[in-house]
């Protein structure tokens, strides 16, 4: 492949930190708010923000089923803090009616650290195979979701020990999209959006 298309869906949140790191990658970064718009890319980013508003105003411009449809067509997707929410086929502690886009065979509690903490920040090590994930990855959790079950397709990706519930799963992959709880697009470690690339040119 050559030059990758990276969308950033562009409701809310997190988008220009997002499009920084793909171009800082090498790739083109485009915002994404209409149906038409996904068919320009070879890869969507979900940032982080609040997912009950990306739900909302997804559909508000309609564009809800249009991605959810990308999804499960195939698209390479990667969703950070809300966009791993918004990824998650089931979903505990969303608002009334709140709807996901779905994509990865887990089970995600929305706020899930909260009841402790708010946000905080983590030395997280990744089973990812290659020198490039030897060190750990700094991670900030503000209102952070986990997964609490992966489906036999879902590879876990990172864990952290969390005082008195033991380790909880914080990044997962399955095939071509994968997810953290955490906001790697707010530092500058770029390794997790590089796998994500990876994973666009296969
Ligand atoms: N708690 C937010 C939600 O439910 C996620 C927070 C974040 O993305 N930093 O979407």
């Amino acid at each position: 492949m050559t030059t990758p298309t990276v969308g950033v869906l562009a409701l809310q949140g997190d988008v220009r930190e997002h499009l920084a790191a793909a171009e800082q990658l090498g790739a083109r970064g485009v915002t994404v708010r209409r149906p038409s718009e996904l068919d320009a890319i070879d890869g969507l980013i979900i940032p982080g923000g609040e997912s009950t508003t990306i739900w909302k105003l997804a559909r508000t411009f309609e564009v809800f089923e249009a991605v959810a449809g990308r999804i499960k067509a195939g698209l390479p997707t990667f969703g950070t803090c809300a966009g791993m929410v918004l990824l998650a086929d089931r979903l505990v502690d969303g608002i009334e009616g709140q709807e996901t886009f779905g994509g990865l065979d887990i089970t995600v509690r929305r706020n899930a650290f909260g009841r402790q903490v708010d946000s905080f920040e983590s030395e997280v090590t990744f089973a990812i195979d290659g020198p490039e994930f030897a060190d750990p990855v700094h991670a900030v959790f503000i209102r952070a979701p986990w997964v609490e079950e992966v489906g036999a397709d879902v590879d876990v990706l990172a864990t952290v020990g969390v005082p008195g519930t033991g380790d909880r799963i914080v990044a997962v992959q399955q095939g071509s999209v994968m997810a953290t709880s955490f906001h790697p697009e707010v530092s500058d470690d770029l390794r997790l959006h590089r796998h994500f690339l990876n994973l666009i040119s296969g």
